[in-house]
């Protein structure tokens, strides 16, 4: 398990990026807690539903098998 943000900075393709506790780019101020998931797709997926009108992608870093663009 781990502890899932949603970085609130926008990245410069559109996209907002899910990060996992560890991650060096585990976002510490602008974020959204999204509390704790076993996998990327389950993190990434509780992102969209609080954010639908968001571009929501997973961190290349921490969750690569979630990272689409
Ligand atoms: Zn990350």
């Amino acid at each position: 398990m781990s502890n899932d943000r949603l970085n609130l900075n926008q990245q410069s393709n559109g996209d907002y990026k899910v990060h996992e506790n560890g991650c060096i780019y585990y976002p510490t101020q602008n974020y959204d807690d999204l509390g704790y998931y076993s996998s990327c797709s389950s993190a990434v997926t509780a992102a969209m539903q609080k954010h639908p009108y968001k571009k929501i992608n997973g961190c290349k870093t921490c969750s690569n098998p979630c990272h689409t663009s």
